[in-house]
């Protein structure tokens, strides 16, 4: 960090370290100095992979296991209403699910075979495509992991940083390089950060979870509003295709959309303007409470203009050039489904599986169908989608064909197989109070039953719980789950949207809707949305 401070301390002691507020100031602040999280591998590799689940000390299982990509799952049958007063090792299933992180969403034939194998071999079959264009899977034993890592890391992949209070997946275009419409590709960008700063210690201990998003697709295609930083394509007037800097979105409790600094990045500089917003993050985020510790909270105090000078001054040591503001993206759907040109008059293929889930068998299935199609790469989606990228015309048919057959839907997705996501939910997830993948399916096959013929664009988006994994508050219909007399149900938000005009959804106050009513609640929101609307409008206005 540069000697000269010309950022405002906070009003009281918030943990920051360029203060020197280095105590410990709570039980994760404590654990993260003791140890870092990355040195936790060496313990899994050498003692608890041999010495079994019991030998594994809580620090460890529920904290630094996080760094390499490893939760306890929920043990199985514990009802949502015990989530909040159940004991962490009460909640704790001796298996856990994995992560591998899928930087930009970059998935190669042999990393598909290679994720489809681990996931038949050792997580039960369980697969399931985040919304942050991770795949995770489940039931995954200590013993097996450090097998897990040698193949992972075989095909270069790896669950290093894939969760705890570090820089998680970089969210990149899923076409980034191939859409015909790009303004500029970001992937060398998101390659230097991975291979520069991803476990390096020196940014292994932040506050907490920092998320960043660079893409170049004028369709803003990697939700940049909710990001802890991100890049986004644009085109200086003289300096040329280059990036628009924004800082400190996030949602869960208390959502806040990120600020445009005004700042113009050039790829080249992508990599060091990261860095120093992770800096910033690091030395002057809040560390005393948890729930105070996203960089949004920093970002609300400061303002952009305070932050873009800290950044430049005190990290960087040089101006960044003003720059214009991202244009409007074009109408209509940004979830690649369906069949689509590629610049190289290839096409790109894509397919909805339904919330996210997948499979194991499922993975090496489309694994094979790619390879007949002839293509060698595949992306994850932030929508919880896959594309199948480099198709030659004479390939598209054959491969829609097999990916329909898979259940994977491409030009026969509906509206809502298309716009419905959820995050993991009570099946696996220790914060969860009610269902989420189960039921999104259900209401998925419910609405298409119901309303066959509804085309607009519509998302809906269930969470287990208020952390908001599945961005409740920025979609049309946002469903928050919560108890009611004991009962599964969902808090219901409407109206959020990304964008230009992004804004977050208006919370329907003491409007409850118990599960099994769910599809008769959003099928009458739906058609009235449908009946009401103006040409061209869409459900946020
Ligand atoms: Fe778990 Fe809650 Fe996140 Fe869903 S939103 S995955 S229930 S923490």
């Amino acid at each position: 960090m540069a000697q000269t401070r010309i950022a405002p301390p906070a009003t009281k002691n918030e943990g920051q370290w360029a203060f020197d507020q280095r105590e410990p100031l709570n039980a994760n602040e404590q654990f993260k100095q003791d140890d870092d999280g990355l040195n936790v591998r060496q313990r899994i590799e050498d003692v608890y992979s041999r010495e079994g689940f019991a030998s594994i000390p809580g620090q460890d299982l529920r904290g630094r296991m996080r760094w390499w990509g490893l939760y306890t799952q929920r043990k199985p049958g514990i009802d949502g209403g015990k989530t909040a007063t159940l004991e962490p090792h009460e909640l704790d299933d001796e298996y856990f699910m994995l992560r591998v992180r899928c930087d930009g969403g970059r998935l190669s034939l042999a990393q598909l075979r290679t994720i489809g194998e681990l996931s038949t071999e050792f997580g039960r079959g369980t697969a399931d495509v985040t919304d942050r264009q991770n795949i995770q899977l489940h039931w995954v034993r200590i013993k097996d992991v450090p097998e897990i890592w040698r193949r992972l890391e075989a095909v270069g992949l790896t669950t290093q940083e894939a969760c705890g209070d570090v820089p998680r997946v970089i969210l990149g275009s899923p076409v980034a390089g191939v859409a015909a419409d790009e303004i500029i590709d970001g992937t060398p960008a998101i390659d230097i950060i991975q291979g520069q700063y991803i476990g390096d210690p020196a940014y292994s201990n932040l506050p907490r979870k920092f998320k960043t998003a660079i893409s170049g697709s004028p369709h803003h295609d990697v939700v940049h509003e909710i990001n802890d930083v991100s890049f986004v394509g644009v085109v200086h007037p003289e300096l040329g295709a280059g990036f628009d800097l924004w800082v400190g979105g996030a949602l869960a409790a208390n959502p806040m959309l990120a600020k445009r600094l005004g700042a113009f990045v050039p790829l080249e500089d992508v990599p060091d303007v990261w860095a120093g917003v992770v800096g910033i993050f690091r030395d002057y985020g809040y560390r005393r409470l948890r729930n105070r510790a996203r960089l949004k909270f920093l970002m609300a105090d400061w303002g952009p203009q305070v932050f873009r000078e800290v950044l430049e001054q005190e990290y960087l040591g040089r101006r960044l050039a003003d720059g214009p503001e991202p244009a409007a993206p074009p109408l209509g759907r940004r979830d690649h489904v369906g069949v689509h040109p590629q610049v190289d008059g290839r096409f790109y293929v894509g397919a909805a599986p339904t919330v996210g889930r997948i499979s194991g068998p499922l993975l090496t299935e489309v694994a094979d169908l790619v390879e007949q199609a002839g293509s060698g790469r595949v992306r994850l989606t932030v929508e919880q989608k896959l594309v199948v990228l480099d198709v030659a015309a004479e390939q598209v048919d054959a491969l829609v064909d097999g990916l329909e057959a898979l259940g994977l839907q491409v030009r026969s997705a509906s509206t809502f197989r298309r716009g419905t996501m959820a995050c993991t939910g009570i099946e696996f997830c220790k914060l969860a109070i009610v269902e989420t993948k189960a039921r999104g399916a259900a209401l998925v096959d419910e609405l298409e039953r119901r309303l066959p013929t509804f085309e607009h664009p519509l998302t809906i988006n269930l969470n287990g719980c208020p952390n908001s994994c599945a961005r409740i508050q920025v979609a049309d219909i946002g469903l928050k789950g919560a108890l009611a007399g004991g009962e599964e149900g969902y808090q219901v938000h409407l109206g959020g949207s990304l964008g230009v005009d992004s804004h977050l959804g208006r919370t329907l106050r003491g409007l409850r809707i118990a599960a099994e009513d769910l599809p008769e609640y959003v099928e009458r929101v739906a058609t009235r949305f449908d009946h009401a609307r103006l040409e061209g409008e869409s459900f946020a206005e």
